[in-house]
């Protein structure tokens, strides 16, 4: 366990071998921002994330699933049909060729440094966790042990039938051995805890809690556009903080409560708040 702000230079991550920068942070337009994130996170002790598809592809994995996503762009497939449930019942075959394009760019890239510096927030205690509405489980990848991933993930596969379940290695190395991988005990198809439309989202009445009881609520990477996710900064009774390059909708923010807005990129942004937490 790292004691924060425990003594020295207070550097946050010290005993982990990071390397605090010397002097004053450098100064540009994100230093003020950065700076007064940097102290909210000090004066926080129950901070909560929410994360979006910012995250994922600022660490270069590609917007298959979105309105202007690759599927739709480059395959004029419709996402919707590949994540429809009722079409995965007919046909999981579709569903598993698009898939295995998925697992193969997610074999390419690792965890942001955001996705570190939240974990590593995590182990100091002041983080109480992570809820994301990505599903390629790269919090979990970066060492996040609490996270509530609202869409699913790939993270686990499950059987349709008795419900036995694989971790993720398995899952991929299953979802490449065979054109639509089968249980092991019932024969039953194999489906990644992935929320297809047409199911419920998960873990909504955690993350309504863990919201709930937060005293820093951050969005990063998140346009607030698909609830329930955008209605949770608001569940927050503490101080919000967002960082999204480009619009968000801002009808569901509270907006007296929302210290910082930064449009920008988010590892240049917690880069500059990391400074900062010398
Ligand atoms: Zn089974």
């Amino acid at each position: 366990m790292i004691i924060f702000l425990s003594h020295g230079c207070d550097n946050l991550y010290d005993t982990k071998g990071l390397v605090c920068m010397e002097g004053n942070p450098p100064m540009d337009a994100s230093v003020t921002k950065a700076e007064k994130c940097a102290r909210l996170i000090k004066e926080s002790q129950r901070i909560v994330l929410l994360s979006g598809a910012g995250m994922s592809t600022s660490a270069g994995l590609p917007d298959f699933r979105g309105p202007d996503g690759i599927y739709r762009r480059e395959m004029g497939v419709d996402p919707e049909s590949i994540f429809d449930i009722d079409w995965f019942i007919r046909d999981p075959s579709f569903f598993y060729g698009f898939h295995r394009d998925f697992l193969r760019s997610l074999e390419k890239i690792e965890p942001t440094f955001s996705h570190n510096f939240f974990a590593k927030l995590e182990e100091t205690g002041k983080l109480s966790g992570v809820i994301t509405q990505n599903i390629d489980a790269l919090h979990q990848r970066a060492g996040s042990k609490r996270v509530l991933e609202i869409h699913g993930s790939v993270w686990e596969s499950a059987c349709m039938s008795c419900g036995k379940t694989w971790d993720y290695e398995k899952s991929v190395s299953m979802a490449f051995s065979s054109n639509v991988p089968r249980c092991d005990s019932c024969g039953g198809v194999v489906k990644p805890d992935v929320v297809f439309f047409g199911e419920m989202v998960k873990f909504l009445e955690e993350s309504r809690e863990m919201a709930r009881n937060s005293d820093l609520f951050i969005v990063a990477g998140s346009s607030l556009v698909v609830t329930p996710a955008a209605l949770l900064p608001s569940l927050s009774g503490g101080k919000i903080v967002v960082v999204n390059r480009g619009n968000i909708e801002e009808r569901n923010l509270p907006g007296a409560r929302v210290e910082i807005f930064a449009d920008e990129d988010i590892d240049t942004f917690f880069r500059s708040v990391e400074r900062w937490l010398c």
